[in-house]
């Protein structure tokens, strides 16, 4: 576990913060007296989890908590099943029929838990008694009664949300509550989120938070405009029609294009931008992204709509998704030539991370039109880069915006005319989505920047440490 220590963000948080938090960080790991703290998660590249896991952990390492981070190495039939209960979670039913929970419920929990036993054996041999095992999300909570009785201290942490309609999700909650309340702390992103069996008096409240110094986040080198990483990775024209290739910049070398769907060229060097950044999911719906931009934004501004997701490869769900997306734009007609679907390279992270960031930094509106939505990092990322943001009031989404103030919220997920009225505002007044920029870095500045993520995890550890 790479370590890094707090006081590196001190410029930006202030003394005061990075004292606080490190002297609750000693408090937890003399209570922990020498036990490692394992966090377990589903997947070690995409998505939100392993965003804070990646950025947060070696900050926990550098304030002296002996970390460890493994994630499930599970087959497809699981990943499909546990993707089924996420959709359920959300209130977005299954899609795949016979996948759900509900499907053959006797079925699906079977290899549920047959996964989650061999798995929580190995690890049972890895990790020791007393350790205490961090489990992350659905994927994980067949865990924990094995870890138990292995004799850890188990901790289990939502990151998915509260659903639109609790009435669609109350099965999938249903489905893991029998392995939750087993486990001796909970953690969620916020009030609500669990079902009131688990919201008793050993859980927490933890909101993730973004690391300002990752290569996702730190600012780009004095003068270095955003659209020259874009232009290397192929997305934009070069301006200043330099040859195309690789860039470095802060020290990370942009060389791999990204993989585009598109008619034409790259964006026009000084076209606005209206960007989504997600993972290929049904829950972030991207086909009513690109519908809401082709029929509700007006064509006068000549905004491209870019929609960016991680490469698909090696991931058949995400590539389903991704298909759909590349159906609801073809049917677009001639309006699918301003609508970009941008697949970015996994293979190395940290220049993933940098082309994202380009990306963030060079988009005149940022959007998050999920369905349902456990935090939203993207939206923090955002706002901490001054970009302007228009969600869906979901999840974790309504604790970063204040509509108005640091952002714009829809009056629902699929009001279409409210985003594109929400776009077109912003795209015709300059002014204002800089307020509003700076609005939310303000807003991430004060709530959800790495310290305040470290400081809650260290007191839940503090509180986990006590029980033997
Ligand atoms: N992300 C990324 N590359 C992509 C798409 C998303 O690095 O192509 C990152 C994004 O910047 C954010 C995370 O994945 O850090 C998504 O987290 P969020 O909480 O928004 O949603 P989740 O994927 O957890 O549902």
């Amino acid at each position: 576990m790479p370590v890094a220590p707090l006081s590196w963000i001190e410029p930006l948080v202030g003394a005061e913060r990075v004292v606080q938090v490190q002297s609750v960080l000693r408090a937890a790991s003399d209570r922990l007296d020498g036990r490692t703290v394992w966090h377990v998660s589903d997947n070690p590249v995409r998505g939100g989890v392993a965003e804070l896991l990646r950025s947060n952990l070696p900050y926990l390492a550098g304030g002296g908590i002996l970390t460890r981070w493994t994630t499930l190495d599970a087959p497809p039939e699981f990943r499909q099943f546990t993707k089924a209960l996420y959709y359920q979670l959300c209130g977005v039913t299954s899609p795949a029929p016979g996948t759900g929970p509900d499907a053959d419920p006797e079925r699906g929990r079977r290899l549920y838990e047959r996964v989650c036993k061999e798995y929580a054996a190995r690890l049972a041999a890895s990790v020791g008694r007393h350790s205490v095992v961090v489990l992350h999300d659905h994927q994980t909570a067949g865990l924990v009664p094995h870890l138990r009785e292995a004799g850890c201290t188990v901790v289990w942490r939502a990151h998915i949300g509260a659903a639109l309609r609790p009435e669609l999700a109350a099965p999938a909650w249903d489905f893991l509550t029998r392995y939750l309340t087993s486990a001796h702390r909970h953690i969620a992103s916020y009030p609500g989120v669990l079902p009131a069996g688990l919201a008793g008096a050993g859980s927490h409240i933890v909101p993730p938070s973004i690391d300002p110094l990752s290569p996702k986040n730190l600012s780009l080198q004095p003068g270095i405009d955003p659209s020259r990483l874009l232009a290397a990775a192929g997305l934009i024209q070069d301006s200043t029609a330099s040859v195309p290739g690789s860039h470095a910049f802060n020290g990370l070398l942009l060389r791999h294009p990204v993989l585009i769907v598109r008619d034409g060229g790259p964006v026009p060097a000084r076209a606005p931008l209206v960007t989504q950044v997600s993972r290929w999911d049904r829950v972030k719906d991207i086909p009513g992204v690109i519908r809401g931009f082709a029929e509700h934004v007006d064509a006068a501004f000549g905004a491209h709509l870019l929609l960016v997701g991680p490469n698909t490869t090696g991931d058949r769900q995400a590539q389903q998704v991704f298909e759909e997306c590349r159906a609801a734009r073809s049917a677009l007609g001639s309006r699918r030539e301003r609508v970009h679907l941008v697949q970015v390279p996994t293979d190395n992270p940290a220049e993933h991370a940098l082309t994202i960031n380009a990306i963030q930094r060079r988009s005149t509106v940022l959007v998050q039109k999920s369905l349902a939505e456990g935090f939203g990092l993207t939206v923090s990322e955002a706002a901490w880069k001054g970009r302007p943001v228009v969600a869906a009031p979901v999840g974790g989404i309504r604790q970063q915006i204040e509509h108005g103030t640091t952002g714009l919220l829809l009056s629902g997920p699929r009001d279409l005319p409210g985003f594109g009225a929400a776009v077109n505002r912003l795209l015709a007044s300059p002014r204002y989505a800089d307020e509003l920029g700076r609005g939310g870095r303000e807003r991430v500045l004060r709530h959800f920047l790495t310290d305040s993520n470290v400081l809650g995890i260290a007191n839940v550890l503090s509180d986990a440490a006590q029980i033997r």
